[in-house]
């Protein structure tokens, strides 16, 4: 079966009426608080701000000059494609000349239109995803401003038509520079925590260094608020430098969006871990090294028990929920060079470099221990899924990745044959080298 992240329009429409079915609701208790408090307060934000705010021509206009480039770069990123999930784009460098240039109900304002333009012309993402992302961006964005305009005050002025922005010459001033380099970093780290906040309450066990913290991700948040700055600076100038400036973030922005592309067509979009042709290029390299240097090597094959029934019972999206909640428990359990990809369905594949029969048995025991063990929060209740397990050794039972998985498919059988919710290794098949060890564990007995 094969199920849609798109839903038609007749769906959607559908399912728009009835809140109870939006994949908002789907999510943990903690996670719908956090984001509908956000999404809240940023309305209301935006609400009072359009009340006590007047709105300039001239302010309005700088306004729509950075929409339109940020526009631009929306069409450029529609051309090249864009990957599944979590995407880093250089949209912040279009957020922070808002910040400092415009009153802070322009933060508040200026996301709606990137992403409405995001949500139609790029991708169909789920809508609470997209909103939460704008909100987000709003909420930094006006804190940030807010804490610029405090503390650099004085009147919001235009230089002189198109050729310098709204509240350009406080930024050009001295004092102006320093404030606007801390009020981006400001803008970033709001950002950040915020979005973190997300996921750590919708992956409770997901490290946070791996998703937002890690080195890569710094580093792009740094590039964003440099080119942030210079763009605020030039369009503080003249409105009519944007044109110089739009062309080198066009072609930043198509060097990150390419790199992503290429992780992501590696990548399983549903639980983050190797797809299964890429976890077959790298099983076939560590195979190959294996044989050459004689050292043993493990597979086995991680397959959810009537997983039929999480579906019939919770629903498709909350099935995706658990796989990813396996995917996890499977990752923190294993080495940093054990290779973990999905199979497809709800199959794993586990490729062990270095693991003999003992060892590659006790992994399997302990893999399939603790996804038992995992409660998967679900709405209001929890799920709670087991697996069975398959075991191939290399030379054992095969001397290429075919044989190999093959015979871990066969182990898998008897595995669910035997009742489920164990690990088996594949029924005897010599390959020149004893099958049985002394030190076998004991996990093969409850599968024989
Ligand atoms: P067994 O213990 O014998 O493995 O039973 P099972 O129900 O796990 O296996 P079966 O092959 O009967 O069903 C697998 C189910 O996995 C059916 C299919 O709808 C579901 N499935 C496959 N891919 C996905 C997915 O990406 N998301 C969700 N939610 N379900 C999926
Ligand atoms: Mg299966
Ligand atoms: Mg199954």
């Amino acid at each position: 079966m094969t199920l849609t992240r798109h839903p038609t329009a007749e769906s959607n429409c559908r399912v728009l009426f009835r809140p109870r079915e939006w994949a908002l609701f789907t999510q943990p208790r903690a996670v719908v608080g956090y984001v509908v408090t956000l999404v809240a307060v940023d309305v209301l934000l935006a609400v009072v701000g359009l009340c006590t705010t007047v709105l300039r021509a001239e302010e309005l206009l700088t306004a729509a000059a950075v929409v339109a480039s940020g526009a631009v770069c929306v069409e450029a990123m529609r051309r090249l494609g864009m990957p599944q999930g979590m995407v880093r784009d250089l949209l912040g460098t279009w957020w922070i000349p808002v910040v400092l240039l415009l009153p802070p109900l322009y933060a508040l304002l200026t996301p709606i239109p990137l992403y409405l333009l995001m949500q139609y012309r790029i991708q169909r993402a789920v809508v609470f995803r997209r909103v939460f992302s704008a909100a987000v961006v709003a909420l930094a964005g006006f804190s940030a401003s807010t804490v610029f305009h405090a503390l650099v005050p004085g009147p919001v002025v235009l230089l002189d038509g198109v050729a310098g922005a709204a509240g350009g010459s406080a930024l050009i001033s001295g004092e102006g520079i320093g404030a606007a380099v801390l009020c981006a970093v400001l803008f970033t780290v709001c950002n950040t925590v915020l979005i973190a906040g997300a996921l750590r309450l919708s992956v409770p066990e997901e490290p946070r260094r791996t998703t937002v913290w890690d080195s890569e991700s710094l580093l792009l948040d740094a590039v964003e608020v440099c080119v942030g700055l210079i763009v605020s600076v030039l369009c503080a100038l003249s409105l009519l430098l944007l044109l110089v400036v739009l062309p080198p973030v066009l072609l930043l922005q198509r060097s990150l969006l390419f790199q992503q592309l290429q992780t992501a067509a590696r990548t399983d979009p549903k639980t983050g871990l190797l797809n299964a042709v890429a976890w077959e290029r790298v099983a076939k390299t560590e195979l190959a090294r294996a044989l050459r240097t004689g050292c043993p090597l493990a597979v086995l094959i991680v397959d959810i028990d009537h997983f039929k029934k999480v579906n019939d019972t919770h629903g498709h999206l909350i099935g995706d929920q658990v796989l990813l909640g396996v995917a996890t428990a499977l990752n923190h359990q294993l080495r940093q060079y054990d290779v973990v990809g999905r199979f497809g369905g709800e199959e794993f594949v586990v490729l062990l470099p270095g693991a003999d029969m003992a060892e590659a048995c006790r992994v399997a025991e302990r893999l399939r221990t603790r996804v038992g063990r995992t409660a998967l929060p679900v709405n209001d209740t929890t799920v709670t899924v087991t697996v069975s397990i398959g075991v191939a050794l290399l030379r054992v039972h095969g001397r290429d990745l075919l044989e190999l998985m093959a015979a871990a498919d066969l182990a898998l059988y008897r595995a669910k044959d035997s009742g489920r919710d164990r690990v088996c290794l594949p029924v005897a098949k010599a390959v020149g080298i004893p099958v049985r060890s002394a030190n076998d564990p004991p996990a093969e007995a409850r599968g024989s």
